[in-house]
């Protein structure tokens, strides 16, 4: 069991109107991805949709959030700044954050990276391809060299992203096409994963590899009890030791 207390964030629009998409995740993506996180002996994960007052993420709920999961695709546009600001602030005092798919062009993916977040893509249900690419990473754990999926959309290069601290994963498309998939920063205290699948007309949050990528995600960008430090004006501190005798 892991005590990491998880929120996962869906927008929750496509699955109340788009048939092929009801028919995939008929009570939403965010409740597939929870599942997925339980199998893997997390205990504790809520969840919180766009519709929600305060799109579920209230100061309480963020409070009470060591990693943040975001789904959203069809209405970036509607989630409020207001909220956008107070994720960001929790992200850099030490909140992990899990970005998946087209969460690449999220309000709070964006501000978080400085950069349009822009790419490829093609709806087509393509097989997709993923290469470890840092086989030591933590996320990296338990996975194979390369794992695969059926079907899903094409996100292809160039990803308009800063260079990410650590990529663990590598994507390859039938049609030629490369992605930097799984891709870690640091933003502050906080840490911040983004990994590509999951189209919301494939059953890609059901997938075993996929669940386990999440997982090892939620458990990399959990929040730590590192050192605290404030940013005042700073007298001397001097050493127990006079200098001259350290030498
Ligand atoms: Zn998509």
């Amino acid at each position: 069991m892991s005590s990491i207390r998880v929120t996962v964030w869906n927008e929750f629009q496509h699955e109340k109107s788009h048939e092929a998409v009801i028919k995939v995740y008929p009570n939403g993506i965010h409740t597939v991805i929870a599942d997925g996180l339980k199998k893997h002996g997390f205990d504790s994960v809520g969840t919180a949709t766009l519709d929600e007052p305060e799109h579920g993420l209230t100061e309480e709920v963020l409070a009470n959030t060591d990693v943040l999961i975001w789904w959203g695709h069809m209405a970036h546009g509607k989630v409020q700044d207001e909220i956008v600001d107070r994720v960001h602030q929790r992200v850099l005092a030490g909140m992990g954050l899990v970005v998946l798919h087209s969460g690449h062009h999220s309000k709070i993916f964006r501000k978080l990276m400085g950069t349009s977040c822009s790419l490829r893509w093609r709806e087509a249900g393509e097989h997709e391809r993923f290469w470890v690419v840092d086989p030591a990473h933590p996320i990296a754990e338990g996975l194979g060299a390369y794992f695969e999926l059926p079907e899903e959309e094409m996100y292809g290069e160039l990803f308009d992203i800063p260079t990410p601290d650590a990529l663990v994963l590598i994507s390859w498309f039938p049609g030629g096409e490369v992605f930097r998939s799984g891709c870690c920063f640091h933003r502050g205290r906080g840490k911040v994963f983004y990994f590509r699948p999951g189209h919301e007309t494939h059953p890609t949050y059901f997938d075993d590899n996929v669940r386990l990528v999440i997982a090892n995600g939620v458990r990399w960008a959990a929040t730590t009890n590192g050192p605290k430090f404030d940013y005042a004006n700073g007298s001397a501190i001097h050493a127990k030791v006079p200098l001259e005798k350290l030498g």
